[in-house]
């Protein structure tokens, strides 16, 4: 057989107008954090998320910072988040000297599961930060009702839903803020970089000041708060808005991919099962995710390491906070536990080809079918 090259996970695609962007702040000299493809970027991306305030920032992780800061959460507070998430949202709690609580996920969608939310609250509860799990969007209703109840601020972690619709809403408008992540191989990129979105004016202010190092709006070099270094660049910035103008397209390849996938691997449910796409949801399909089924005899990370033999580049899905040394607990979370021991992404990126696809698809059921 012909041996392909190596077919990797993830990655950028910048075939807009970034490069035409990034070669204007070199002639300018408009490369660090002031500049007009910041205020762009924004705007687009409030656009895009219908909202009233985009805030750019340094990446997807200080995107959570910021706003946990703003709410004044600290010690002694609590904040509620899946299990089955990436560092970087129990990080963010943690930054503040708070604790971040946490709770399965849902069968289906693997997202935090609301039904499991309500037992986790307690006086000290603050907020809830939910996150649309490789782009499936959580079932936010729930969620919501809980928050109401209880008085608590709700932050969407969006940085793998860029686009991504709940019901008739898009992510990033449903809490009181919402975060997205530009790292190179998310949606959409500009390298690192990060954004935060809200409806919220009074905290939009107060994070637009913790930017940048707290510097008052009416005095300059005036401090009244400690703040951070938290800015994008005007660099980050011009691929950033090339990426969003583009987003749409970029949408549709990685459905298109997913399509492609959905049909060729549906049939064997015996074997495995993808993350699926409730019929109140627009999946973004950040990473197309595949569960295996008891049926198939070796462990998730042997058959990761057949398909690597194969030149398919996958990734063993997010390890559960609850087994990390710094948020260990000694409890289980049955549904995480399940689906994070075994499950992986396969190759999901805009250019991904047909005939790569089928190649991917071939192998993977040939061995689960010779381990099954
Ligand atoms: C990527 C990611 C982040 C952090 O983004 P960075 O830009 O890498 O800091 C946060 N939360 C989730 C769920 C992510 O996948």
């Amino acid at each position: 057989m012909e041996v392909l090259k190596k077919i990797p996970l993830a990655g950028p695609v910048l075939n807009g107008n970034e490069r035409k962007y990034v070669l204007d702040c070199i002639d300018t000299g408009w490369i660090s954090a002031n500049g007009k493809y910041v205020n762009e970027f924004e705007t687009e991306f409030a656009r895009f998320c219908n909202v009233e305030h985009a805030i750019s920032c340094a990446n997807g992780t200080v995107a959570l910072h910021l706003p946990l800061v703003a709410y004044g959460v600290g010690q002694d507070d609590e904040i509620i988040i899946p299990t089955f998430t990436y560092i970087a949202t129990a990080n963010a709690v943690k930054y503040c000297g708070a604790t971040p609580v946490l709770v399965d996920c849902e069968p289906e969608t693997w997202n935090i599961d609301p039904a499991k939310i309500e037992e986790k609250i307690t006086a000290k509860t603050k907020g809830i930060i939910v996150v649309h799990l490789y782009g499936h969007p959580v079932d936010m209703d729930p969620v919501m009702e809980v928050a109401r109840k209880y008085n608590l601020f709700v932050i969407e972690d969006a940085a793998e839903a860029h686009g991504a619709v709940y019901k008739d809403k898009v992510v990033g408008s449903i809490g009181h803020v919402a975060t997205f992540s530009f790292f190179g191989n998310k949606v959409i990129s500009t390298g690192e970089g990060g954004m935060i979105t809200t409806n919220d004016s009074e905290l939009a202010q107060k994070m637009r000041l913790l930017r940048g190092q707290g510097m008052s709006p009416e005095r300059r070099y005036w401090f009244d708060v400690v703040g951070y270094n938290y800015r994008m660049t005007n660099l980050q910035a011009a691929v950033g808005l090339g990426q969003i103008e583009n987003i749409g397209w970029h949408l549709e390849q990685r459905r298109r991919v997913a399509e492609v996938y959905i049909n060729k691997l549906g049939e064997y449910k015996e074997l495995f099962t993808l993350q699926p796409e409730m019929s109140w949801a627009k999946h973004t399909y950040w990473m197309v995710s595949v569960l295996l089924t008891d049926k198939v005899k070796i462990e998730r990370d042997q058959l990761m390491k057949l398909l690597e033999n194969d030149g398919i580049e996958t990734r063993p899905l997010f390890y559960p906070m609850h087994i990390m040394p710094p948020y260990f607990e000694d409890s289980s979370y049955p549904v995480s536990d399940k689906i994070s021991a075994r499950g992986f992404n396969i190759p999901t990126n805009a250019v991904l080809k047909d005939e790569e696809i089928d190649f991917i698809c071939e192998r993977l059921i040939y061995h689960c079918k010779n381990n099954a």
